[in-house]
């Protein structure tokens, strides 16, 4: 399978006269089409609702798009909380799944409505002392040991050395003190394996969830409302790679209810879904321009680009395909490393990339950066963030966030006359 750009290299030109590289671009159309692919696959289960993981893509003209398809938001902080508001996210429209919370990231989510989920067992007493423990709550479940989807297992986790969610007991515990302390409603909320390429990996997860549920109704009397399978649903980063079949993984959840959850008397379980990757990476990418060239040891290409602006090759050594735009058909016989301008060496885009012969200014599209992406780029080096942008369903484009100028950088010690940048 090859990869295809979105978008076309006449229409990068058109946006880039007005938006200058780098920018990462969306793709409206894409993200609709993702979103109703999600809830067709879950259309069986009567309450399903996916909250955008806001974490992988927190830009609100992004999150309308995916509210008006029916999505609600997860959260993690105080900052995000305060953006799904803005974009209107009302109570249950918003999951709050934190860790290590400080105590105004509990408030707000409390004051909002949200659905709060506790990370930890100590944290129900954290909460009731803050807020009291409201009506509507979830905890997260951490079952320890390894994670494998199958015995030929092409996901592997180990949740006993992740810092998420409670230990079995625990979470047992847990719901019969919040019930005692009034909750009416209750979920359960699991992430076990990230960025999984298998129909697999939610049928599992589903049936080990699906069973605690049943084990939870018995133990204590809590009939859960909702489950939620978080995240961790992947993409197909490189081309040869398959893609998941959400519709396969919808009726592989469908299946394990129907065995575990229904034969209980748990039919009526709504399910959730966090997911952000799936959503958003294949609907974004980094738009840059070849900016210098170099030959030492090694054949060199240098973007306006950097890992300021795509942190995933530089931290995990992740793969993002390249396409040289308006070079799609001409051979891959050069060799490069295409790199940003940060002083660290793992500001490479590409190691050993077979590409087509690349020119000065070229424009180089960077797939796969639609999450995790924009939001986990940073200022080192004073590397300024860049401008994201929305390709319209009607082929128009629209500036969704500015790129960052100098002003923006030395805004934080704007304080004093000396250190004032803003004259
Ligand atoms: C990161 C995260 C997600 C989204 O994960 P993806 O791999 O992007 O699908 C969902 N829920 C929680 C709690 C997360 O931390």
């Amino acid at each position: 399978m090859s990869k295809v750009p979105f978008t076309t290299k006449e229409k990068l030109e058109e946006i880039i006269k007005e938006i200058p590289t780098p920018f990462h671009i969306y793709d409206e159309k894409g993200i609709r089409e993702t979103a109703r692919k999600l809830y067709d696959a879950f259309s069986w289960n009567k309450g399903f609702r996916e909250y955008f993981a806001v974490k992988a893509t927190p830009n609100p003209y992004l999150m309308e798009i995916l509210k008006e398809e029916g999505c609600g938001f997860d959260c993690s902080s105080y900052t995000e909380l305060m953006l799904s508001d803005k974009v209107g996210a009302k109570q249950h429209d918003i999951m709050f799944s934190s860790n290590a919370t400080p105590d105004e990231d509990f408030k707000l989510a409390y004051k909002l409505g949200a659905i709060i989920n506790l990370d930890d067992f100590t944290h129900i007493d954290v909460l009731d002392k803050l807020t009291g423990i409201p009506e509507t709550i979830c905890c997260r479940y951490n079952p320890g040991g390894e994670f494998k989807t199958s015995e030929k297992g092409n996901v592997m986790d180990t949740p006993k050395d992740a810092k998420y969610g409670m230990t079995h007991e625990q979470i047992i515990e847990a719901y019969k003190i919040l019930k005692e302390k009034g909750a009416k409603h209750f979920g359960m909320h699991a992430f076990l394996a990230s960025n999984t390429l298998t129909n697999e990996y939610y049928p599992v997860l589903a049936g080990i969830l699906f069973r605690t549920a049943v084990e939870i109704k018995e133990k204590t009397g809590v009939q859960l409302s909702f489950i939620n399978l978080s995240g961790g649903v992947g993409v197909p980063y490189k081309p040869d790679q398959p893609a998941n079949d959400i519709k396969v993984i919808g009726e592989g959840v469908r299946k394990a209810y129907e065995e575990i959850l229904v034969p209980a008397g748990m039919g009526d379980v709504a399910i959730f879904t966090e997911l952000g990757r799936y959503m958003l990476a294949p609907n974004g990418a980094l738009v840059a321009k070849a900016i210098r060239e170099k030959h030492i040891y090694k054949e060199y290409i240098g973007l306006d680009a950097c890992a300021a602006n795509l942190m995933r090759p530089a931290i995990y050594g992740a793969y993002h395909h390249i396409t040289v735009m308006g070079k799609e058909n001409q051979p891959c016989d050069h060799k490069y490393d295409i790199t940003g301008g940060l002083c660290e060496n793992c500001d490479k885009f590409a190691v050993d990339r077979m590409l087509p012969k690349i020119d000065i200014g070229d424009i180089i599209y960077i797939h796969d950066t639609g999450a995790h992406g924009f939001s986990m780029g940073y200022n080192y080096n004073g590397k300024l963030r860049s401008a994201e942008v929305l390709l319209k369903e009607d082929g128009s484009f629209k500036l969704i966030r500015r790129a960052e100028t100098p002003k923006d950088y030395f805004a934080t010690f704007d304080f004093s006359d000396k250190y004032s940048f803003s004259k």
